[in-house]
């Protein structure tokens, strides 16, 4: 295995782990108008699963902005596992978004499904996600390294930790260093959750790699009763940063309701996370 990444992603020997309540050791990656992920501030990205409309952005987008969340996420393009399935609103979604972060002053994240869709994101957004379907992707990778943008890269939901780490190397080569890892749920015999949060990663990514790691809670569990729960102990297990898929009518959604927590379940939340953060001497 080539393990000659310039930011020695890969390591065979693990670094000593680092103490959550003294930060991350982390790289800190800059979005702008003090917008970071890494370092001691955990930041949230919340916000629907699929951008639908300008009013259902807005109603999220305000509580995310009044909670003290500064990243809002948020579908154009869904890659859904069934063709008649809702596949996101396309490129007049990003006026939507545009317009909504630039009052409430919110960073915006999407995913890209393509090469096509990777360069209108990372022109339009603040952040690329590439999703857990493509992580595999080796000619999305290698162009995501040459985006301006920072990027968001979604563990494969059966892929290992090296198979990971080298994903992300694709996207560091090509030049790109602003790369954040997500585990987000993995496929085991557990059929009780949508997938199993495998929140052993956070941890073990600590030891291997400088990138911040976030939690995706919401596709991690595909339940929004699992969400809070796992919330807190993402935040306990030393995760960067959380995310998950809020909505102003979850039962209304036109994907992944089930996962999503309703605008007043998420201002519940939010506080208790924060309680957590600060108990192991960090920020939210
Ligand atoms: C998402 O976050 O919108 C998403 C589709 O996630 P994943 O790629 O992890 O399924
Ligand atoms: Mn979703």
């Amino acid at each position: 295995m080539k393990t000659t990444s310039a930011d020695a992603t890969i390591n065979t020997q693990p670094r000593a782990p680092e103490p959550a309540k003294t930060g991350t050791g982390t790289r800190v990656i800059d979005l702008g108008d003090s917008v970071t992920i890494g370092g001691l501030r955990v930041a949230i990205m919340a916000g629907p699963c699929a951008i639908e409309t300008v009013d259902q952005l807005q109603a999220v987008a305000d509580s995310v902005k009044k909670t003290g969340a500064s990243i809002l996420r948020g579908g154009v393009y869904k890659m859904r596992t069934a063709p008649q399935s809702f596949q996101g609103l396309g490129e007049k979604a990003f006026k939507m978004a545009a317009d909504i972060c630039r009052k409430t002053g919110l960073k915006f994240v999407t995913e890209a499904v393509d090469e096509q869709s990777l360069d209108l994101v990372d022109q339009h957004a603040d952040m690329i996600q590439i999703g857990t379907r493509n992580m595999h992707n080796s000619a999305l990778l290698k162009r995501a390294g040459k985006c301006k943008k920072p990027v968001l890269l979604k563990r494969g939901f059966s892929a290992t930790i090296e198979e990971f780490l080298l994903a992300a190397d694709y996207i560091l080569q090509g030049g790109n260093t602003r790369v954040i890892l997500c585990e987000r749920g993995i496929r085991t015999f557990n059929t009780y959750s949508r997938y199993t949060l495998d929140l052993n990663l956070v941890p073990a990514l600590r030891e291997r790699t400088p990138l911040p790691v976030m939690v995706d809670v919401s596709h991690g569990t595909g339940k929004r009763t699992m969400v809070p729960p796992m919330a807190l102990a993402a935040i306990a297990c030393g995760a960067d940063g959380v995310m998950m898929e809020v909505h102003h009518a979850p039962d209304e959604a036109l994907s992944d309701g089930a996962q999503s927590l309703a605008i007043e379940d998420f201002e519940t939340l939010v506080p208790r996370m924060r309680s957590v953060a600060e108990a192991i001497g960090r920020t939210l």
